[in-house]
């Protein structure tokens, strides 16, 4: 068990990849169980700091899978620095709904929104250095790094999202019993 012992304030970091940052409002559900939380850890890098690179941390959060390189770049940044990582949400877990275009031909995907979908004048695929190329595939993040556990959902709920992380904090293995356990 990756249980994370308690004898002064965690570090929590969390990032979000290919997601849709639907698991960080999630998060927020916690409402006033965030006070508590602050409590007990302080926030690394986040959506919810202006910490631009992960620091040594206890627990890492992360949502959303693969699809680019810059994607794959904060993840093993997070890897190397988080302790505990938890993939959560479907996209982190199992690439979620924007794997569904796996499927498709990424050049010809990139063609039709930029070049000939409706409405485009004299379009052109984004080619500016400063943006991270598109992978061929969206991936879930266990292919590219190793991960300590997995929260599903899409996304989880606050309270799964509380229960898993009050089990971490606390030293138990967290489990998320019915119902808070769900895959929708
Ligand atoms: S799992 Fe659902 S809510 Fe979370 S990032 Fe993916 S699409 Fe958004």
């Amino acid at each position: 068990m990756n249980a994370v012992p308690q004898s002064r304030k965690l570090r929590l970091a969390t990032t979000s990849l290919a997601g849709c940052f639907g698991c960080h409002m999630a998060f927020l559900d916690i409402d006033e169980r965030l006070l508590e939380l602050l409590e007990r850890v302080e926030f690394d890098r986040s959506p919810l700091t202006d910490i631009k690179t992960c620091g040594p941390c206890d627990i890492g959060l992360v949502e959303g899978g693969i699809c680019n390189a810059e994607n794959i770049h904060v993840l093993q940044e997070f890897r190397r620095n988080c302790k505990v990582l938890i993939a959560i949400g479907a996209c982190a877990v199992n690439g979620g709904l924007p794997a569904q275009r796996n499927h498709l031909d990424l050049g010809r995907c990139l063609q039709e929104v930029y070049l000939t979908g409706p409405g485009i004048v004299n379009g052109q695929v984004p080619n500016d250095p400063e943006l991270p190329l598109p992978l061929d595939k969206v991936h879930p993040i266990h292919e590219i790094v190793r991960i300590d556990y997995f929260i599903p959902g899409c996304p989880p709920s606050g309270d799964a999202i509380w229960k898993f992380l009050t089990d971490l904090l606390d030293g138990r293995t967290p489990r998320l019993g019915h119902p808070l356990l769900h895959f929708d």
